[in-house]
C-alpha cells in the first residue's frame, strides 16, 4: 500500500523510501529524480521548510500512486497465465485450517535423493 504521507516536521522522504515499486515499468529512479526536482524548487521558493514540505506530498503523491499501481499491474502481466494457476494451488495449502497446517508443516519429510 503507498505511503499517503511522506513529511512530519521539517523531514520528509524521498524516493525508494517514499515510493518503493516493483521496477516493471522502469519509473522508481526516474520518479527519485522527479522528487528531488520539485523539492528542490520548493524549498527554493517557499518563505519555509514546512511549507514546501506540504506541497511537496501535495504535489508528488498522488502522481507516484498512480505509477506504482500501475507498476504493480504491469509486474503482475509478466507472470500471466500461469501465475494465477500457481497461486491457486498453493493458496489451497496456505489457507488450510491450523491443525491442518502444522499436520503439514511438521510431518514433513525431505524426499530420498
Ligand atoms: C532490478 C531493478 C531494476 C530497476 N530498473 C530501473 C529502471 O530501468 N529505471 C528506473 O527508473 N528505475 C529502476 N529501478 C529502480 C531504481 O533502482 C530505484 O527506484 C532507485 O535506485 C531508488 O533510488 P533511491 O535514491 O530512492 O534509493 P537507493 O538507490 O536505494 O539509494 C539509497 C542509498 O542509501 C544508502 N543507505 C541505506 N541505508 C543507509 C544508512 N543507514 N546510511 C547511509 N546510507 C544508507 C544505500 O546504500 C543506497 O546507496 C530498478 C530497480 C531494480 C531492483
Amino acid at each position: 500500500m503507498p505511503l499517503t504521507r511522506w513529511s512530519r516536521g521539517r523531514v520528509t522522504l524521498l524516493g525508494d523510501a517514499a515510493h518503493a515499486m516493483v521496477p516493471a515499468l522502469g519509473q522508481g529512479a526516474n520518479t527519485a529524480f522527479e522528487d528531488a526536482g520539485e523539492l528542490a524548487q520548493l524549498l527554493a521558493r517557499q518563505p519555509g521548510v514546512e511549507e514546501a514540505l506540504a506541497r511537496y506530498d501535495t504535489s508528488r503523491i498522488y502522481r507516484t500512486q498512480i505509477i506504482h499501481a500501475r507498476s504493480a499491474l504491469q509486474g503482475s502481466r509478466y507472470y500471466e497465465p500461469d501465475v494465477e494457476k500457481f497461486v491457486r494451488g498453493v493458496l489451497e495449502q496456505a489457507n488450510a485450517d491450523q491443525t491442518a497446517f502444522e499436520d503439514w508443516l511438521y510431518s514433513y519429510t525431505p524426499p530420498v535423493p
